[in-house]
C-alpha cells in the first residue's frame, strides 16, 4: 500500500500525518514553494504577516487537543473571543487562536518528518499510487481529471474569491482592537490587527475584501490594494498611508457541502469544503480520509 497526497495544505498534511504514523508509505506533492496552502504567512520587511486564514477556532475535541499541544510548545496563543463589528458594537464569539510565528508555522510543524516535495505541480492523477488523495479545492482537483464521483463532488462545490491587503504603517495609529467584521460594506469584509494577533505589536493591519471586490480584480489584484487601504483608513480613522501588499485567493471560501470527503475507487477528495470553511474542517477532512484509506487497506 502506498499513498500520494496532492496538496500540502492542512487537509493534505493531516491526512499524511495519520498515514505516516500508521506506517503507510506516503508522499506529499505540493506545487507551492512552501507548505500550508491557505494557512499562509508571508514575510514583508523581515516580518511574517498572516495573509490567508486569520485565526483558528478549535471546537472539535481532537483539533482542540492539537491546538493545546501547540500552545504548550509556544506555537499557538489564545488571541481573543471579541471582535469589533462595523456598524455595531463588539461581539463575543468563540476563542480565536493565533500563532506568534505566523499561522503557517503550524503547517510546517505538521509537515515535519513527512516526505514532502515542494514546487511539484501535478497535472494528472499519479498512476503508481494505490491511493491518491486530492487535498485541495474542488475546482483545482477537477483539473487532474478525477473519476466520476469525485468529479461530481468537486463540481458541486461553490467558491468565493478574496483579495488580502497587508497594510504596513509607520506606527500604530488606531484605537486598540483585535479584529473587526465589516458588514454590508462594498469592498471590506474583515480587518485584523496583525501586530495584536501575533503579539509583537507591529503596526500592521490585514484586510480581507468582499467577494465582489475580489471578483472585479481577479485579473489585476494590485488595483484592489489602494481601494482596500482607503476603506480601512476611513473605517478606523487612520490618516497615515501604509505600504500595501496584496494577495489574490481565487478559491478562498467554499460553501459547505455534506460529508467529510468524497471518494471513487483509489481517488479521494479532502478539504475545507466538507463543513464550515475553516482550518479545523480541513484538518478533520484529511484525517477522515486517512482513516478510511487505512480501513480500505485492511479489507
Ligand atoms: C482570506 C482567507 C481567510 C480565511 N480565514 C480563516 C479563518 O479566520 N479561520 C479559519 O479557520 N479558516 C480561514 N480560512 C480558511 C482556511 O484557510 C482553510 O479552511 C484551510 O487552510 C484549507 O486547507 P486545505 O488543505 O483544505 O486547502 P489549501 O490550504 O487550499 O491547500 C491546498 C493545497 O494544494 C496545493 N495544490 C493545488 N493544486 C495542486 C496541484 N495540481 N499539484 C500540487 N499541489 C497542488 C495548493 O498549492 C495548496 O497548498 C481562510 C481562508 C482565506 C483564503
Amino acid at each position: 500500500m502506498n499513498v500520494v497526497v496532492v496538496g500540502a495544505g492542512i487537509a493534505g498534511l493531516s491526512c499524511a500525518r495519520v498515514l505516516a504514523d500508521a506506517g503507510v508509505p506516503v508522499r506529499v506533492l505540493e506545487r507551492g514553494r512552501v507548505v500550508g496552502g491557505r494557512l499562509a504567512s508571508r514575510r514583508y520587511g523581515g516580518r511574517y504577516a498572516d495573509i490567508g486564514a486569520a485565526y483558528l477556532v478549535a471546537d472539535d475535541p481532537g483539533f482542540a487537543a492539537v491546538v493545546e499541544r501547540w500552545r504548550a510548545r509556544g506555537l499557538t496563543r489564545p488571541w481573543t473571543d471579541t471582535f469589533a463589528v462595523h456598524p455595531g458594537s463588539p461581539a463575543r464569539g468563540p476563542l480565536r487562536w493565533a500563532a506568534p510565528g505566523g499561522l503557517r508555522s503550524l503547517a510546517e510543524d505538521l509537515a515535519a518528518g513527512l516526505d514532502v516535495t515542494l514546487e511539484h505541480e501535478i497535472q494528472a492523477l499519479p498512476r503508481e499510487a494505490d491511493a491518491v488523495v486530492l487535498a485541495m479545492p474542488g475546482p483545482q482537483a477537477l483539473r487532474l481529471g478525477p473519476p466520476a464521483a469525485v468529479a461530481d463532488a468537486a463540481r458541486r462545490q461553490e467558491w468565493q474569491p478574496v483579495i488580502t491587503a497587508v497594510l504596513a504603517y509607520p506606527e500604530r495609529a488606531w484605537d486598540d482592537f483585535h479584529g473587526a467584521f465589516v458588514n454590508d460594506h462594498p469592498v471590506l469584509a474583515t480587518v485584523c490587527d496583525d501586530g495584536d494577533r501575533r503579539g509583537d505589536r507591529a503596526p500592521v493591519l490585514v484586510a480581507h475584501s468582499t467577494a465582489a471586490l475580489a471578483r472585479e480584480h481577479l485579473a489585476d489584484p494590485g488595483a484592489a490594494g489602494p481601494v482596500l487601504s482607503a476603506a480601512v483608513g476611513e473605517l478606523l480613522g487612520i490618516a497615515a498611508r501604509p505600504e500595501v501588499h496584496v494577495h489574490r485567493w481565487t478559491y478562498a471560501q467554499p460553501a459547505p457541502v455534506a460529508g467529510d470527503y468524497a471518494t471513487d475507487g483509489r481517488v479521494w477528495l479532502a478539504g475545507d469544503a466538507f463543513g464550515k470553511p475553516r482550518v479545523q474542517t480541513a484538518w478533520l477532512s484529511g484525517r477522515a480520509v486517512a482513516e478510511a484509506v487505512l480501513q480500505s487497506s485492511e479489507r
